[in-house]
This record gives C-alpha cells, sequence and structure tokens, in this order.
C-alpha cells in the first residue's frame, strides 16, 4: 500500500528532518508550514532531488478550515493518507506562570492542542485503516517548565492525554497513535522562547551531556510509524538524553 503522511510542521527543526526521513524511505509527504513558505519549498526541493514525492502546504493547523484544506490537497493529490505526524509547535517568551497573559495561554493551547486534536480527527474521518498517528510532544509534559513556559508544557501534557485516549478508541480499528518526548533539541524553538543559546546552556544537566538532533527524533517518529512498531500503541518515547 502507498504510504502517505502528511507532517504538520514540516518546514523547520524536527518536522523537517521527519519529511525527509520518511521520503527517503518511501513515504509521499506532504510539508505542511504556517508562515515560511521558503523553508518549506527548501525542504521539498531536497526530497525531490533526492528522488522522493513531496509537496508543500500552507495551512495554520490550529484553524478548522485550513486543516480541511489540508487533508483534502493531500488526498487529491496521493489519493489517500495513511500516516500522520503532529508535529506543529510553538511556545513564547520565558516567563513565570503568573505574567502571563490569557491571550498568550489560550494561543499556546491553541497551536499545540487544538491542532492535535484537528488533524487527528481530520484523519480518522478519511482513513480506512490501517494507519498510524505520532504525536510530538515534550519531556516538558514531565518536568512543567517552571518560570519558563507552564503553558507550555500543559499543552503538551495535554497532547500526551489525547494520545493514550485516542490510542484505545482506534486501536481495533488498526490505527496506532503514539507519542515521541524530546527534550533540548537543536532546533529555533528556544529563539522564540527568547534563549537561542537554551541548550547549550542546560547541556551540562543532560545526563548525555548534550542536546539532541531533529534527526535523532526523525528516526523514533519514523520507526512508530512503521510496521517494525505493529504491536506498539498508547506508548511514548522519550528522547531527552536521560532526563
Ligand atoms: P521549530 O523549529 O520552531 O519549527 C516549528 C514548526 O512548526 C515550523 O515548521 C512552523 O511553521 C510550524 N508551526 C508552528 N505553528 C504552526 C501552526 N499553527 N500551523 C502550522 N505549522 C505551524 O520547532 P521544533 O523545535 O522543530 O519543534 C517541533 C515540535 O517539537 C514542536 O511540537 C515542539 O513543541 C516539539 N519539541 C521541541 C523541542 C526542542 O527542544 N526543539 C523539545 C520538545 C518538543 P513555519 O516554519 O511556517 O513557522
Amino acid at each position: 500500500m502507498d504510504k502517505v503522511v502528511i507532517v504538520t510542521g514540516g518546514s523547520r527543526g524536527i518536522g523537517a528532518a521527519t519529511c525527509k526521513l520518511l521520503a527517503s524511505q518511501g513515504y509521499a509527504v506532504c510539508v505542511n508550514y504556517r508562515a515560511d513558505k521558503t523553508s518549506a519549498e527548501q525542504v521539498v526541493a531536497e526530497i525531490h532531488e533526492a528522488g522522493g514525492r513531496a509537496i508543500a502546504f500552507q495551512a495554520d493547523v490550529s484553524l478548522e478550515a485550513e486543516v480541511e484544506a489540508l487533508f483534502d490537497a493531500t488526498l487529491k493529490i496521493y489519493g489517500s493518507v495513511t500516516h500522520l505526524v503532529n508535529n506543529a509547535g510553538m511556545l513564547f517568551t520565558q516567563m513565570p506562570l503568573v505574567e502571563m497573559s490569557l491571550e498568550r495561554f489560550n494561543k499556546v493551547m491553541a497551536a499545540n492542542v487544538s491542532s492535535c486534536f484537528l488533524c487527528s480527527r481530520a484523519f480518522l474521518r478519511r482513513v480506512q485503516g490501517p494507519g498510524a498517528i505520532v504525536n510530538v510532544s515534550s519531556a516538558a509534559a514531565r518536568t512543567g517548565s517552571p518560570f519558563e513556559y507552564v503553558d507550555y508544557a500543559a499543552s503538551k501534557g495535554a497532547m500526551d492525554t489525547l494520545t493514550k485516549g485516542l490510542a484505545l478508541e482506534v486501536a481495533a480499528q488498526g490505527i496506532r497513535v503514539n507519542a515521541v518526548r524530546p527534550g533540548f533539541i537543536h532546533t529555533d524553538m528556544h529563539a522564540d522562547g527568547g534563549e537561542p543559546g537554551r541548550v547549550e546552556r542546560l547541556a551540562a544537566q543532560i545526563p548525555l551531556k548534550r542536546g539532541g538532533q531533529p534527526l535523532e527524533v526523525a528516526n523514533a517518529i519514523l520507526w512508530l510509524l512503521s510496521d517494525q512498531a505493529s504491536y506498539v500503541t498508547g506508548s511514548f518515547i522519550d528522547l531527552a538524553g536521560g532526563r
């Protein structure tokens, strides 16, 4: 069966590494992005140069209509959607919870949790099964990210619960739902939090004494999506260097 995957937030960081790896393993890839068209097109160009199949599609996955358009376009182009990676996510400047606005809190929840709900629902309404979903959660769901972004950590905790519950709902249909929980990974996201050098600052506290690379997360996503993980659902892989 042809493998067709939508990777939300596939233009940069972990999502971009995942798109390229999945394409190299024979998946047709829809590289979703919100704003950075140039980076998304660069990912697609690299996949094409390597002989793979990919398209870029702009959609803010926190918005229902845009998610529907994303899935409809992928179906139209590739004829099916068999796999989904809910990777899109964001955070804002580090601050204690007491200083956070409700507007910020709601934006983080929409981008990180509503997106996962909307894309998972759109996937399930179109796929007959078998299929697989991987959610990109975070070690923050376990640590809580105090004084930095409790809102972000709480959104990832919600994502973990969504992973568990949904996995149990669709297991009998042959659809597996799992999550990865990266720790400190070298991407642009830390700059959005106001500290581009965050991974380097915290490296000494990580048991493996370094931050992770996007490809190290992508490898776990590839495995969870694959038939190699055929008996794995409702599970979590921590990729946090031992934290
Ligand atoms: P990144 O480099 O900042 O990339 C974020 C990606 O998400 C970009 O492709 C961005 O699109 C996209 N995006 C954000 N909001 C979106 C929306 N509403 N709709 C569609 N696309 C959206 O981040 P990253 O570090 O690779 O993070 C990827 C995932 O890993 C996130 O869920 C993050 O929470 C999680 N994670 C990261 C780390 C880490 O240390 N980096 C650790 C744990 C978990 P544009 O390019 O168009 O902006």
